[in-house]
């Protein structure tokens, strides 16, 4: 059994003239253990997908059609109230805007052993440890978990932020673009230590990001989203070696050096579709340089592949494009 299912999930939003179609029919499996890598430009629908999953849609979104699995339970049926249960212990949320949802009312070491002594019945000396441990594995010193939050900068807030999330060695961690604020080499060391500790308990992960470098380096697995579809999906081996949808094997022209200023990831020329209106054909038909006559019509069928899949009206060719696309064998 799969500790996280997607099947099928939909996601709209209202707009006071319309519908957005934000999530489209997203399907794939989360195994305890897996590092998945969400990765797509801007507006593609990754924080809807996100927000799917752990029932935290703003008023006007809704999921329309499919379910989210997880640990034999359908979380999008679930209330507001029995959702909020799981957050930290078996599902925790990083996002950009978590740093500030630490309370400048208390001392951030209190914040973080709080949960621990309440969820999990840890003795408050213990708590305290394990508090130490979680700076030092997010590069903050301990003696800083007598500050209060204001007596932080942004960087440090988002680092406590991390280690709170870690501190109920929850199941699945979802961290939505969760560094952005710090630098790309701090972030890569960050990512490492927490990938290190939930290999010490088997936890998951779905990271966002827009750096595919971050996935070569930290995933298992890679979900490519562009507008509002997930368009390759598999194994990170698999995938980034050998791409099979024209938009991933165009990523690899924008692959960002871990080592410099942080890049835009994708420098595939044009625009992501308009999500507001129904789209025929392939989504990435307008920049897409195989686009054929096909490409425009009907429904693109989904082509399986060993653990994995990926959307394209040219499948059967995809040998022949990947040497037009004249792709690194190394990524
Ligand atoms: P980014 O990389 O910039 O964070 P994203 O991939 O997370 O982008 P989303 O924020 O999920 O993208 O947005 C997907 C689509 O849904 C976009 O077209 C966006 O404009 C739209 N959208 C997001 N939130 C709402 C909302 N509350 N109401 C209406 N449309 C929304
Ligand atoms: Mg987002």
């Amino acid at each position: 059994m799969a500790l996280l299912d997607l099947k099928n999930l939909s996601i709209e939003y209202k707009l006071s003239d319309g519908k957005l179609k934000a999530v489209d029919d997203v399907s794939l499996t989360i195994d305890n253990g897996d590092i998945l890598g969400l990765v797509g430009e801007s507006g593609c629908g990754k924080s809807t997908l996100i927000k799917g999953i752990i029932n935290l849609l703003p008023s006007n979104g809704k999921v329309t059609e499919g379910e989210v699995v997880f640990n034999d339970e359908v979380l999008n049926k679930l209330s507001v109230e029995d959702m909020r249960k799981k957050r930290w212990k078996e599902i925790s949320l990083i996002t950009q805007s978590a740093m500030n949802s630490l309370n400048p009312v208390y001392k951030v070491g209190k914040q973080i052993i709080e949960p621990m002594i309440e969820h999990d019945k840890t003795p408050k000396d213990e708590a305290m440890k394990k508090a130490e441990q979680l700076f030092e594995l997010v590069g903050l010193e301990k003696g800083r978990l007598q500050d209060y939050p204001h007596q932080y900068s942004g960087g440090m807030k988002q680092r406590a932020i991390i280690a709170m999330s870690l501190a109920l060695d929850p199941k699945l961690i979802i961290a939505d673009e969760p560094t952005t604020a710090l630098d790309v080499i701090v972030q890569s060391q960050i990512l490492e230590r927490i990938n290190m500790l939930l290999n010490q308990y088997d936890g998951s992960m779905i990271l966002v990001t827009h750096d595919i470098s971050v996935v070569a380096q930290t995933c298992t697995k890679v979900a490519v989203m562009y507008g509002g579809k997930i368009i390759e999906y598999g194994d990170v081996n698999q995938v980034l070696k050998r791409p099979n949808h024209p938009y991933t094997m165009g990523l690899k022209n924008a692959f960002p050096s871990l080592v410099g200023d942080k890049k835009e990831l994708i420098s595939i020329e044009g625009t992501p579709p308009d999500l507001s209106k129904e789209i025929i054909g392939c989504r990435f038909a307008e920049r897409c340089p195989f686009v054929q006559g096909k490409c425009r019509k009907g429904e693109i069928k989904k082509t399986s592949v060993k653990n994995g899949y990926f959307y394209c009206a040219r499948a059967e060719e995809r040998d022949e494009l990947m040497k037009q696309a004249d792709i690194p064998s190394t990524w």
